[in-house]
């Protein structure tokens, strides 16, 4: 019967989590507000200012990228949390700030534009309760419309299984990454048609590190003849964030 209580108890205090997060997602403080960050959290990371960033070495084909702020801080916790932990309210706040970048990243003149989320693996949109880009670009996509850019997501990719990477080469690793996505064929004549009318096409991802994988995105898109000019993404490796 304790042992039963005791289940009980973990169960209620999981549910109690999940609607009321005991903790800030950026500092592990004090209570966090009802989307799980506490103040000073929330300020930081809507203080943060979109800048572009270039990995060095640069991957071939990586298009403009634009990050809202270095991978540290409060902002790299709320993302661990929203991705790792199952924080899903956390898409509120960051995909409200994925719409910054997206339109830093495209300049002030408002237009149409297509989000395409960096997909998920199988295994990793199960063990995280869904595609976690997916969901951000879908919010900021709504944040976009809200401020008269409008805006949708699509997505032609599909993530192949990934490699054990612990297992492999750092040139493994690259190959790997080139070869990360495959085109979903049934989804092209529509942003085909949408890019013929105009509509931006933007790469959105939550860290970029090396660019591999932005830059794989990409080109699987060019082999498809859709150009996406500019990526956007939350944060950006430390190291990796240029001054101009
Ligand atoms: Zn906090």
């Amino acid at each position: 019967m304790a042992a039963r209580s005791s289940a009980l108890g973990d169960t209620w205090s999981a549910l109690v989590d999940l609607v009321l997060p005991a903790d800030c997602a950026g500092c592990a403080g004090a209570a966090g507000h009802r989307r799980g960050l506490c103040d000073a959290c929330a300020a930081a990371i809507a203080a943060a200012k979109p800048q572009r960033v270039r990995p060095q070495p640069e991957p071939p084909g990586l298009p403009r990228c634009v990050a809202l702020a270095a991978y540290a801080g409060s902002l790299r916790e709320a993302i661990l949390a929203y991705k790792e932990r199952g924080r899903h309210p956390l898409a509120g706040p960051l995909g409200d700030r994925l719409a910054d970048v997206v339109a830093a990243a495209l300049g002030a003149v408002p237009g149409p534009v297509l989000l395409v989320p960096v997909p998920a693996t199988a295994a990793a949109a199960r063990d995280r309760y869904g595609d976690h880009m997916l969901r951000l670009a879908r919010r900021a996509a709504r944040e976009l419309s809200r401020r008269g850019w409008p805006a949708g997501v699509a997505c032609p990719l599909r993530a192949r299984p990934r490699p054990d990477s612990v297992e492999l080469s750092s040139a493994d690793r690259l190959r790997a990454a080139e070869s990360a996505f495959v085109l979903l064929p049934g989804r092209l004549p529509a942003v085909r048609a949408a890019v013929r009318r105009g509509v931006r096409l933007v790469v959105v991802d939550d860290v970029v590190t090396t660019g591999a994988t932005l830059a794989a995105a990409a080109a699987r898109l060019r082999e498809a003849e859709l150009d996406a000019q500019v990526a956007a993404v939350l944060a950006a490796t430390q190291r990796r964030v240029s001054a101009r």
